[in-house]
């Protein structure tokens, strides 16, 4: 019996241009159904025997918290479309509770659980519903080696085209850093991932990589084989992206987490997060620090650790 949601917080989010209360809420599911990606930890977060009216607890539990919050995530450290983790009932239980109450849901799924069937029930609701989709990169390469991720750009795209064909909008997780890329790889895979989501999606979530527990990627940590992205270079995707665009660095300043040099962390990671909700890059003004340059020459000179492409013969 699982009475009680993995976290549920209140926070700001943005609605139309507008800074509003948000509910977030982890719920324990059955998890995942593919649960191989390579960065990924949040097993822990789900046990496989809960059932029906555990979740309706666990949600019950967590709308105390609501009060006068517009915005309602549900996260379930898997897919809430996908009706073998979270059944149409408890969806439908999820929609009655909130019907009225709220002003957008955002919920998240893999490609494959979005069907005109589930976009049309998303779009039979009173308030806005935005469906979060982890693409991780617009590289089908990086995606299938790298984070072993199990769909490909083209199942995005068909996903995306459903849910907005309902009206539904689309968030696209984009993951700035995968193992084995560089970091200017990296930036370059996010900025070309964003050119590639842009009408299929209505705002990008950047999410810079940390190191979970018990994952492959922690393996490569462990041994210095891995380090998580610069916060500098979460401002560079984000000044760049052209297009809502959004990051909530988690782990900011540990070696797990996105980090600068540990004096200038907390300051990047607040602009960073100021800029979510303003959208406004004023909020990366005024920052600087001595390891700026530093990650410059790392950008600058990782990839000379590479053999240029062109130089490959197979
Ligand atoms: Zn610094």
């Amino acid at each position: 019996m699982v009475f009680r949601p993995v976290a549920v917080w209140r926070e700001k989010e943005r609605l139309d241009g507008e800074i509003v209360d948000c509910l977030t809420v982890i719920l324990r599911s059955k998890g995942c159904r593919w649960k191989r990606c390579l960065m990924c930890g949040y097993k822990k977060d789900t046990s496989e025997d809960v059932t029906f009216e555990d979740l309706k607890r666990q949600f019950e539990f967590s709308l105390k918290k609501l009060g006068d919050a517009r915005v309602v995530k549900i996260f379930t450290s898997g897919s809430f479309l996908d009706s073998n983790e979270i059944p149409p009932e408890f969806r439908r239980f999820v929609y009655e509770k909130l019907m009225g109450r709220i002003d957008k849901l955002i919920v998240e799924s893999r490609p494959e659980f979005v069907s005109d069937e589930t976009a049309k029930e998303l779009s039979e609701q009173d308030f806005i519903v935005e469906v979060g989709i982890g693409l991780e990169t617009a590289d089908d390469f990086v995606r299938e080696v790298c984070i072993t991720k199990g769909f490909r750009f083209e199942d995005f795209v068909r996903a995306a085209k459903v849910l907005k064909s309902h009206g539904i909008r689309v968030k696209a997780y984009l993951l700035l850093k995968p193992p084995f890329l560089s970091e200017g790889e990296a930036i370059r895979d996010v900025l070309n991932s964003i050119k590639a989501v842009r009408g299929l999606a209505d705002v990008v979530s950047i999410n810079p990589t940390n190191v979970q527990s018990g994952t492959y990627l922690e393996r490569l940590w462990l041994r210095g084989l891995y380090r998580p992205p610069w916060l500098w270079s979460a401002v560079e995707v984000l000044k760049k992206a052209k297009m809502e665009a959004i990051c909530d660095p988690v782990a900011y300043g540990k070696s797990r987490g996105p980090h600068n040099c540990g004096r200038c962390d907390r300051e990047v990671a607040k602009a960073i997060k100021e800029f979510s909700l303003t959208q406004d890059e004023s909020s990366f003004e005024g920052l600087n620090c001595r390891c700026m340059k530093i990650w410059e020459r790392v950008v600058e000179l990782e990839d000379y650790s590479r053999i240029p492409l062109a130089l490959i013969h197979v």
